[in-house]
C-alpha cells in the first residue's frame, strides 16, 4: 500500500549520507537481501536504524532489525481499527528544519512551516496484535498505547486503520508545510480540501 522498498532503502542510505547511486553495488546487495521482507517490516527496521545508528548499518544489523519486527509466524493477526494488523501504533510528528520534533496531539495545533511531517511508532497496540510485541525487548514496543484522538476519529471517518491513515495524513501535511505562508494555519484547515480530492 504505497510502500516502496527501494524508496525505504534509499531513505536509509541518504539518512547516513551515502548516495545509493554512487554505492549501487552495496545498495543492490541490501535490496537482494531484503527481497523476502514485507515492506511494512522493512519500514520499521529502517526507522529504527535511522534513529539508533551513527553510520550506515551493516546488512546483518538490518536483517536483525527486520527479524525483531517480523511478527511471530504462528500468530494469526486480527483486523483492528487502530493498528490494522501490525500491532503497532503511530503518531504524527513535525520535524522542523532546525529543531526538536513535536508530536501532533490535536488538529488545533499550528502547522510548522517547512517542517517534515512524519508518522512514527509510539508503541504497541493494546489488542492481541500488539501483545505479541510484549516480550520483544524493544523499548518503544514495550509500551501499550493509543493513537491521538483526532487520528482515531479521522481514520474511522475514512475507513482506514490509524496506522495506515497517519501515513497519508503526514504526507499531506508534509507537502503543505513547504508552501505555507508565514501565517498561523491550524492543521485542521487542510482537511476539508482533502475530503474533496
Ligand atoms: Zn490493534
Amino acid at each position: 500500500m504505497g510502500l516502496d522498498k527501494i524508496e525505504l532503502l534509499k531513505e536509509l542510505f541518504y539518512g547516513f549520507g551515502r548516495d545509493p547511486h554512487v554505492n549501487k553495488g552495496i545498495f543492490d546487495h541490501y535490496l537482494n537481501k531484503t527481497s523476502d521482507t514485507e515492506p511494512w517490516v522493512l519500514k520499521k527496521a529502517v526507522q529504527e536504524l535511522l534513529t539508533g545508528c551513527q553510520s550506515l548499518p551493516r546488512i546483518t544489523e538490518l536483517l536483525n532489525s527486520i527479524k525483531r519486527f517480523s511478527p511471530n509466524q504462528e500468530y494469526i493477526a486480527t483486523e483492528c481499527p487502530l493498528c490494522g494488523k501490525d500491532g503497532l501504533i503511530y503518531s504524527i510528528f513535525a520535524i522542523p528544519p532546525s529543531g526538536k520534533k513535536q508530536e501532533v496531539y490535536s488538529l488545533e495545533q499550528k502547522m510548522v512551516k517547512g517542517a517534515n511531517y512524519k508518522s512514527m511508532i509510539i508503541g504497541r497496540c493494546k489488542c492481541p496484535n500488539g501483545n505479541q510485541y510484549e516480550q520483544a525487548g524493544h523499548s518503544t514496543l514495550s509500551r501499550a498505547v493509543e493513537p491521538p484522538e483526532y487520528l482515531i476519529e479521522l481514520s474511522k471517518q475514512y475507513g482506514f486503520d490509524t496506522a495506515f491513515y497517519s501515513d497519508i495524513l503526514a504526507k499531506k501535511w508534509n507537502k503543505k508545510s513547504r508552501n505555507i505562508q508565514p501565517v498561523d494555519t491550524p492543521l485542521k484547515k487542510d482537511l476539508s480540501k482533502y475530503d474533496k480530492s
